[in-house]
């Protein structure tokens, strides 16, 4: 079974030549078991690339598509997506259900006519749409999906997906909880503040998340819904995570600044004696588990 991503990127895609090592794509993973299953979280940009690489191959066609919120920069890949076109195909969208607006009204919002040529109702392959609550346990055959709320300006989904004694915690969007007037996070502060999702977290394989901001940028930019690295940094040690994985990088961050984010963040980890792997996550990059 692997992770491989497809899109990294926060907010809007940004192509250039000064994102080609982290990717401009915006968040896309794809989960694959050993049956062949496929579990796809967030449809940003980088959904279109795992369409065109699934057309290639013999793939399962019943497809499950997590979403953790309706951000533009989550689903905005969507109509992009050419399994969606292909009748024999099955594919559920999953997300969060605390919304006014029911998820076909909001992904087909964005296909009316005004926005898009074809409509979602159009479309070739049966789709259907399943509405999932925070604080709840789902079961999905072997995998195992548990949910949180994330800190973010709009109700969104934190994933934690258990398979084989395997865990890994998917958060695109959430901003840890610093004080107000400290000039940089401490670790006591970091675990006074977040306890309840450190908890979490505890133990994980894998901690994918936000980390939109090279500390301490994220001072100035409260209640934006992102965060820090250092804050990160502190959040895994205290959460016991084996390996973090930066995610949901900064539109305005080229990959100079990306590797001095992973650089300053590994040397937290150095400094404070904990054996925790660190990358930032790259188009492309796939991981074995
Ligand atoms: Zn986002
Ligand atoms: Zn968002």
């Amino acid at each position: 079974m692997y992770l491989k991503f497809w899109g990294t990127r926060g907010s809007i895609p940004v192509p250039g030549n000064k994102t080609l090592k982290y990717g401009g794509n915006t968040p896309c993973i794809e989960f694959r078991t050993d049956d062949n299953e496929i579990f796809i979280f967030d449809a940003g940009t980088g959904i279109r690339n795992l369409g065109k690489a699934l057309l290639k191959e013999n793939y399962n066609d019943k497809i499950k598509i997590f979403l953790s919120h309706y951000h533009w920069d989550h689903i905005q890949g969507i109509p992009f997506f050419q399994p969606l076109y292909e009748e024999n195909n099955k594919i559920i969208f999953i997300g969060e259900s605390n919304h006014e607006k029911g998820i076909e009204n909001l992904l087909s919002g964005q296909m009316n006519d005004n926005y898009f040529p074809v409509n979602i109702s159009q479309v070739k392959s049966t789709i259907s749409f399943e509405k999932i609550e925070t604080n709840k346990h789902y079961d999905y055959g072997n995998l195992k999906i548990q949910t949180l709320s994330a800190n973010h300006s709009s109700p969104t989904l934190i994933f934690k997906i258990t398979i084989k004694n395997k865990t890994f915690l998917y958060v695109p969007d959430n901003e840890l909880f610093i004080e107000n007037n400290n000039e940089s996070p401490s670790i006591s502060e970091i675990k006074k503040l977040n306890i309840n999702f450190i908890n979490f977290c505890k133990g994980c394989d894998y901690l994918i998340h936000d980390s939109f901001y090279e500390e301490p940028a994220v001072k100035s930019k409260k209640g934006w819904g992102h965060s820090g690295n250092v804050s990160l940094a502190y959040f895994s040690i205290l959460a016991e995570v084996k390996n973090l994985i930066l995610f949901h990088f900064n539109p305005d961050y080229d990959d100079d600044k990306i590797d001095d984010i992973v650089e300053g963040t590994r040397l937290i980890f150095s400094n404070e004696n904990k054996n925790i792997n660190c990358i930032a996550a790259t188009e492309d990059l796939k991981i074995i588990i």
